[in-house]
């Protein structure tokens, strides 16, 4: 599955479909409004035709969340050496929307209690 920031610029590709996307309520997910899709760095790849992706940190900076310099577009995170395992998530609303439908969202409470508040 291929996901594109706006301008296309940011190529993302995942080779399953994935079980569940994740919607995370921690200070910096919510503002992002990114529904996640996590994996290992080996199962993503990455292109960027032109500007690479610029990446924030925060707080301890186990993870480095990386946008299109050109459109803004948050694309994914991934842990930086600081991070306990080689991991990595897609922000999943770039995919078509047709691509994710019917695909359960999981809620994680990244904010308080670090685990999943399904109802
Ligand atoms: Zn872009």
């Amino acid at each position: 599955m291929e996901a594109t920031c706006h301008c296309k610029a940011v190529r993302l590709t995942i080779k399953q479909k994935p079980e569940f996307l994740l919607s995370c309520n921690c200070s910096i997910c919510n503002r992002y409004g990114a529904l996640w899709t996590y994996s290992t760095p080996d199962q993503i790849k990455v292109e960027c035709s032109g500007n690479e992706t610029k990446a924030y940190k925060h707080g301890d900076e186990t993870i480095a969340f990386h946008h299109c310099e050109n459109c803004g577009c948050v694309t994914h995170w991934i842990g930086t050496d600081k991070y306990p395992e080689p991991r990595m998530a897609i922000n999943a609303r770039l995919f078509d929307r047709s691509d994710i439908e019917g695909i359960k969202i999981r809620k994680f409470d990244g904010a308080d209690t670090w685990s999943f508040i399904d109802e």
